[in-house]
């Protein structure tokens, strides 16, 4: 009798930063009203699945151990959410490789959600459309249709409602991990003391940085990008400050704090200026761990796919 042995589906997903995040007041439900530009970036995560007898999760890489490996995790929600919605049982094993920064503002566990839902989608030869995952990935965070999708977006809502971008040309970043942590609901919470406080200066409509995203040129971009949420963050964790001017010292065209941070993103002329501005960081003792990456790259992708007979 011919044995099948399930060779993985591996699929790769991007991280993000936010090259403009605007922050409305706070609405009924609890959220705030945000407009965002997101960028998809090469920093990213690999999951990997194969049929099981029941629901198991793994993670390795970087930071492994701070990842949950029960229902806590988004990985575990998107298959059960999909299995549902398809009428099937999630019987999978999926192994989540870590590259991007834990609770760093760069998306890494919707990236693995957004990741899921593709690999279970070729897995189990559904032939879902891009318009039903999306449903199922806003269903999971405001950020997870984003990171399905890729390349340069504008988000509104919960940040879930997306337009590509036109982005010309390839960006390089070098992104600052810092040593504390900050929680995405204590940044928003610190914004509405802030705000409630004085009135810290908002960074307005997105429109001359959608030019300059279009023009590709990293030069007319740097002194556009910007974030609601870096008073906040900075507020919370003040050593941030000091992350951001060592970048910029290093020769970075700007830094912002990707989201609600603690990750410092800098923006470089090029790749050779990536490499250096890493390394002077790396050096200067402001932050945790230092990576370089470039965007925009596309969502959520199959990079392999077989079953042997
Ligand atoms: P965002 O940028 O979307 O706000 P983030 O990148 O700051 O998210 P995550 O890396 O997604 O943050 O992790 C936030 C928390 O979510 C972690 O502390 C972890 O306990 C939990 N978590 C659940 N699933 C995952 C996952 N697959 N990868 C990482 N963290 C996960």
């Amino acid at each position: 009798m011919l044995s099948v042995v399930h060779s993985p589906v591996v699929v790769r997903a991007p991280s993000k930063v936010n090259l403009h995040l605007s922050v409305g007041d706070l609405r009924d439900d609890g959220y705030h009203e945000l407009t965002t530009v997101f960028q998809a970036l090469s920093l990213s995560d690999e999951i990997s699945v194969v049929p099981s007898q029941g629901l198991r999760v793994n993670v390795k890489g970087a930071d492994a151990t701070k990842v949950p490996t029960d229902e806590r995790n988004l990985v575990w929600k998107a298959a059960v959410l999909l299995a549902d919605s398809v009428g099937r049982e999630p019987l999978v094993e999926i192994t989540i490789d870590k590259g991007i920064p834990v609770a760093g503002g760069m998306a890494g566990g919707s990236s693995d959600a957004a990741a899921t839902l593709v690999a279970l989608d070729a897995m189990w030869k559904l032939d879902l459309s891009r318009s039903e995952l999306t449903d199922l990935a806003a269903k999971l965070g405001s950020d997870v249709p984003f990171v399905l999708h890729g390349g340069t977006a504008v988000g509104t809502g919960r940040g879930e409602k997306l337009l590509p971008v036109l982005s010309r040309n390839t960006f390089h970043w070098v992104l600052a991990l810092a040593k504390g942590g900050l929680q995405t609901p204590a940044v928003f919470g610190e914004l509405d003391e802030l705000r409630s406080k004085g009135s810290p200066p908002r960074i307005g409509a997105p429109d001359a940085l959608m030019q300059a995203l279009a023009s590709g040129d990293a030069h007319a971009l740097a002194p556009l990008l910007g974030n609601d949420l870096q008073a906040a963050a900075t507020s919370l964790l003040p050593q941030l400050r000091r992350t951001l001017r060592a970048g910029v010292a290093a020769g970075a065209l700007a830094g912002i704090v990707s989201g609600s941070g603690p990750t410092c993103a800098f923006l470089c002329a090029d790749a050779d200026t990536a490499v250096s501005v890493s390394a002077e960081l790396s050096g200067a003792g402001v932050c945790r761990t230092v990576r370089v990456a470039s965007g925009p790259v596309p969502g959520a992708r199959v990079v392999t796919s077989e079953s042997i007979g």
